[in-house]
């Protein structure tokens, strides 16, 4: 079995609260283990450049509490080349990395697999608010997420209540309506408007009309992003002028990726961050670390993007060809529940936001 001496951790793609919760578990559990670290700096970017420092137990002190990463993030277009992956390689070989964490998304989870097929063991942690990774049912930073979207709403709804507004509020998450679908619970929204449920502008401007002609004064409408950049504009104006009440569109953007994260974001990063070095040590890799069902769980990553492209109905010929016949009837029965649970939120948003 492969013996390390050290491993490297970066954070690639998006940010988001927690990621610091991971490096220090990371970092701390290779160290307990006997195992070296180095902190990669500015994601696969910082690989290609040697970007990286010795990690030492004290270097992540006192970041468990602070949002954003301390590694930093980049985008590194370069790494998709084979010129900037044998760079990559160079930097491992040079500094004797055997294996990596890396906690991104989708495109980082890609990376890894790259990186492990030329022999530099990867390991990928969910890192993102958009809950978007259909293999984890929570990834961390969505629930920090979630709660600043949350307070932010709250101040709106204060306002539009004294003024007798309607306040159209578009939060992130890509293509995933997660964010929107809970948050527009957790604000009592009279709608949440997701990408993944065909909506029914009309019968939203019925529901506003009636509901004002029976004395309510605020109105709270979640559109999450992947509605498109100009829909809540557009909406916000649909509601004002078909309904004749005042209307204000406020989009949260990146204001949710940043501040303290919660403690659900803690805790499952220093679960995950924990369980992945644990892995790499048992010999795993490509592997992507899941909350399943409240347990920390390790998913072969090809499986897992295979997973995410069949939820997002975008399969290519040949896609599930490495996969048996149970594991494809898993991965459908994993995309039916999710598609039940976002329906099961969408009705629940409905039903109380009256
Ligand atoms: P996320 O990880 O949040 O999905 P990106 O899609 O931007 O964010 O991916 C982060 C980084 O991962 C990219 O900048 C790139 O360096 C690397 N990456 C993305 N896609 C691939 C790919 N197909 N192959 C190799 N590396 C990739």
């Amino acid at each position: 079995m492969k013996t390390f001496r050290r491993i490297g951790i970066l954070t690639s793609g998006g940010d988001a609260p927690g990621m610091n919760a991971a490096i220090r578990a990371i970092t701390r559990t290779a160290i307990a283990r006997g195992v070296e670290v180095m902190g990669i700096y500015s994601g696969y970017e910082g690989l290609i450049e040697g970007n990286v420092k010795p990690f030492g137990i004290r270097d992540v002190s006192n970041i468990v509490n602070h949002g954003g990463t301390v590694l930093y993030s980049a985008r590194s277009p370069r790494f998709k080349t084979e010129e900037g992956m044998q760079a990559a390689m160079a930097t491992c070989r040079a500094y004797n990395i055997d294996g990596i964490v890396a906690i991104g998304g989708d495109g980082t989870f890609r990376g890894a697999t790259d990186l492990t097929a030329r022999g530099v063991s990867c390991i990928g942690l969910p890192g993102t608010i958009d809950n978007d990774i259909t293999a984890t049912d929570y990834t961390i930073g969505f629930d920090t997420a979630m709660n600043t979207a949350i307070e932010m709403i709250d101040r709106l709804r204060d306002t539009s209540e004294s003024h007798a507004r309607c306040s159209v509020v578009e939060v992130m998450g890509r293509d995933a309506g997660d964010i929107a679908l809970q948050t527009g619970i957790a604000v009592g929204a009279t709608a949440a408007v997701v990408p993944e449920i065909t909506f029914d502008e009309a019968a939203l401007v019925a529901k506003i009309k009636k509901s004002r002609e029976i004395g309510k004064r605020n109105f709270i409408v979640v559109v999450s992003e992947g509605m498109g950049h100009d829909f809540s504009e557009r909406l916000t104006s649909r509601i004002e002028e078909e309904t004749g009440v005042e209307s204000r569109f406020a989009r949260l953007a990146h204001v949710i990726r940043g501040g303290t994260p919660s403690l659900r974001d803690r805790l499952l990063a220093s679960r995950m961050g924990e369980f992945a070095v644990d892995e790499l040590l048992k010999g795993r890799s490509n592997e992507v670390i899941c909350d399943c069902n409240n347990e920390i769980c390790a998913i072969d990553i090809e499986y897992a993007l295979i997973l995410d492209r069949m939820y997002k109905n975008k399969l290519k010929e040949g896609d599930l060809d490495r996969f048996t016949k149970d594991q494809i009837a898993e991965m459908q029965a994993t995309c039916a529940k999710r598609r039940a649970d976002i329906e099961s939120l969408y009705e629940t948003v409905n039903l109380l936001g009256l």
